[in-house]
């Protein structure tokens, strides 16, 4: 359940009142929000007095659900706006992971001959392997740092685990939280604490409902910029890399208040399928994509099958816009 309470400034008795009602709290646009279990289905005696208005849900996603908001919520970070009454479909474009200052240039050159505002690229890679390439870190940072600097993009890029999450916030315009991160709490807590938006990938043998509650950490520790990502799950396919969940997408634009971003790249896992795939994902609608794209795919350090090249990469690009208008949408 959730409640909107009277604005209390007493911390204590908020704190008072939380503690006994098991309830998580935070303030968010004037409002007091206590978060119950979603087993509570009426407004306790202790409540009573404060409460404004509240929210019966039937399971615990809850801050994410249309039913407490049903508009979806607005992101926001550098000049780029998503989500809301925006109608935008954000492209975020970017190699796997940041090479060098000349594959961040030649990245650079493309994004800004496509108008495309949003870099990304890995600096902590979360690899499959120890024995690969396991990204530049804190140097892979400070050229995508340069990058923003020099041309103005916003910065997508992920976090690897809890050490370097500082690191992550401080330099990303938009933390990414990765498959195989999904379910760390510590990301997920200190994520919670940021003040930046964050793009949470779906963890490919998760459930929607498991996926979605790992956005609950996030909002109920007080951040609301955030956005769900579908990236491909594993089935039992193998001929394709994952398998990508379009009615899970359905699903999430259905029932959930969260902009929803599509990953075509790691789905599918081979260049050839990406283009066609990122056309299905704009025609179904959503908040954004993220697709990879390399100068040079065969040399690339990871994930070096699934990026398109500089050719590929534009002629999809060419073909975008006349979907997105096509369902009332604006590639941006
Ligand atoms: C990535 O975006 O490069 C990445 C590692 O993605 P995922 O976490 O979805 O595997
Ligand atoms: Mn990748």
């Amino acid at each position: 359940m959730i409640i909107h309470l009277k604005d209390l400034q007493d911390k204590q008795l908020i704190d008072q009142l939380a503690i006994s009602n098991k309830a998580i709290w935070f303030k968010e646009a004037g409002n007091l929000v206590f978060v119950l279990p979603s087993a509570v289905k009426e407004i306790p005696v202790s409540l009573n007095e404060y409460t404004l208005q509240s929210w019966t849900l039937s399971d615990d996603i809850q801050l994410a659900s249309r039913k407490y908001k049903s508009f979806t919520r607005e992101v926001s970070w550098s000049d780029t706006i998503t989500g809301g009454q925006t109608g935008h479909t954000v492209m975020i474009a970017g190699p796997c992971s940041v090479e060098s200052e000349e594959q961040m240039e030649q990245t650079a050159s493309l994004l800004l001959e496509c108008g495309i505002k949003n870099l990304r690229a890995g600096a902590f890679k979360p690899r499959t392997s120890p024995y690969t390439f396991q990204g530049l870190g804190l140097d892979g940072l400070k050229l995508l740092d340069k990058m923003r600097t020099k041309y103005g993009f916003g910065i997508v890029t992920e976090v690897r685990d809890a050490t370097n999450v500082e690191e992550i916030i401080e330099y990303a315009d938009v933390i990414q939280i990765g498959a195989k991160a999904m379910y760390d709490h510590g990301i997920l807590r200190r994520c919670g604490k940021a003040n930046k938006p964050v793009l949470l990938k779906r963890g490919f043998g998760s459930t929607l409902q498991e996926f979605v509650q790992c956005a609950e950490f996030i909002l109920s520790g007080g951040n609301h910029q955030v956005m769900l990502c579908e990236r491909g799950i594993r089935t039992f396919e193998t001929k394709t890399r994952f398998t990508l969940d379009l009615c899970g997408v359905a699903y999430l634009k259905e029932n959930t208040n969260l902009p929803v971003i599509l990953d075509p790249s790691h789905a599918m896992g081979y260049a050839y399928g990406v283009s066609d795939l990122a056309r299905a994902c704009v025609a179904m609608g959503v908040d954004g994509l993220l697709v990879e794209t390399h100068p040079n795919p065969s040399v690339a350090k990871s994930d070096a099958s699934q990026q398109l090249n500089y050719e590929e990469f534009r002629a999809l690009m060419k073909t975008l816009n006349p979907i997105a208008k096509a369902v009332g949408r604006e590639m941006i």
